[in-house]
């Protein structure tokens, strides 16, 4: 296992010219360039670290507030790694622009669990304590928090906002020390797919909008959609949603009126590929659907029988339960769950970094 504390670097004797600097942190630090899993209770989350302007920066990367699938992420700034005035390596935390302070990085190879496989991880530590941190340092931080993550703040339930608070705290515990782990995007897929592979943003009802990764697999006849960031309910790394290709369907409007018609609707295999069916078919919500995303389009280019997985609190008795997989276009998605009587939307990450991978 590696482990260096990059804290203890030793600076170059002689000062480098600038042009130079460039090329010194990026011999030391470029392998932390790109993208990291969030390790924050069963919140998760995403970091992507890039270089601009003679210094990394590390930016923690937010979800829009909910429902706005389509807006792009929000990057909040955690650390940066550049030379100071005198040569030196300078780590900074700067979750509080106002309170910059050091902070070490430890990088390094292990298993995350005792059965996954070994994989870069990275950690963050403040050299400060809670009581000094001052990353967040009033009630009205809390609030403002909250009103950035939905639209629905007024309308916010008791359990609902316990949930958001309980969130924000330990975010903020978090914040002190948290660790990485490194994530690879997967590559453009070159089979016959409904939709390529990507980081999506999706609704999840109370719990807002969180993000997933979608691959395939098995000779591309399954997708998978896996979280990245996740709830009390189902956490970051598990798998929230998955389909079969060869269970393709078209369904008539009425059959997709209600979801007593929905669920009448045996899954099977398909005679034919999907990609065989007439496309586009209608797509009709159901009147009895009570979680929506609007506006959601009159028509869709596929749609498949799959699974989705629910849990209660703590991801307890985890179970899969029915469900569709819609494709509307390459940038949206939904998967109605069917016991459920709900529907998320899933919009693609278009973020530059993105096509980096
Ligand atoms: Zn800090």
């Amino acid at each position: 296992m590696v482990n260096k504390n990059f804290q203890t670097q030793v600076p170059p004797l002689t000062p480098l010219p600038l042009a130079h600097y460039s090329q010194y942190l990026l011999s030391q630090y470029g392998r932390f360039l790109g993208l990291w899993n969030r390790h924050a209770d069963c919140y998760g989350g995403l970091l992507h670290i890039k270089y601009a302007e003679g210094k990394l920066c590390a930016f923690e990367l937010q979800l829009p507030r909910s429902p706005y699938i389509s807006n792009p992420l929000r990057p909040k700034i955690v650390f940066s790694i550049e030379l100071d005035e005198f040569d030196k390596i300078s780590i900074q935390c700067c979750i509080n622009p106002l309170q910059k302070h050091t902070c070490t990085l430890s990088y390094g190879k292990k298993a995350l669990t005792p059965r996954s496989p070994a994989s870069y991880y990275l950690t963050r530590q403040c050299e400060i304590s809670i009581e000094n941190s001052n990353h967040h340092d009033s009630v009205d931080d809390l609030e403002v928090w909250l009103s950035e993550q939905s639209d629905y703040r007024g309308e916010l339930s008791s359990s609902t906002r316990t949930q958001m608070i309980y969130k924000y705290m330990v975010l903020r515990q978090t914040a002190l020390k948290t660790h990485y782990s490194r994530l690879f995007l997967p590559k453009t897929c070159c089979y016959r797919v409904p939709i390529q592979p990507g980081l999506f943003k999706g609704t999840y009802s109370s719990h807002g909008l969180e993000l997933i990764l979608l691959n395939y697999e098995e000779d591309v006849n399954k997708v998978k959609a896996v979280k990245i960031s996740g709830d009390p309910n189902i956490p970051a790394g598990q798998v929230t949603f998955r389909a079969d290709l060869p269970f393709c369907m078209h369904l008539t409007e009425r059959q997709q009126a209600s979801f007593e018609n929905i669920e009448s609707i045996q899954p099977a295999s398909s005679d034919v590929e999907w990609y065989e069916l007439p496309t586009p078919q209608p797509f009709v919500v159901p009147y009895d659907c009570v979680e929506r995303y609007q506006p959601v389009p009159n028509y869709c280019k596929a749609r498949f029988h799959g699974f989705g997985q629910i849990a209660q609190e703590g991801f307890r008795e985890p179970s899969f339960v029915e469900g569709h997989w819609i494709v509307f276009s390459e940038d949206l998605f939904g998967f109605l769950w069917t016991s459920l009587h709900a529907l998320s939307m899933y919009h693609r990450v278009q973020e530059e970094f993105t096509n980096a991978t």
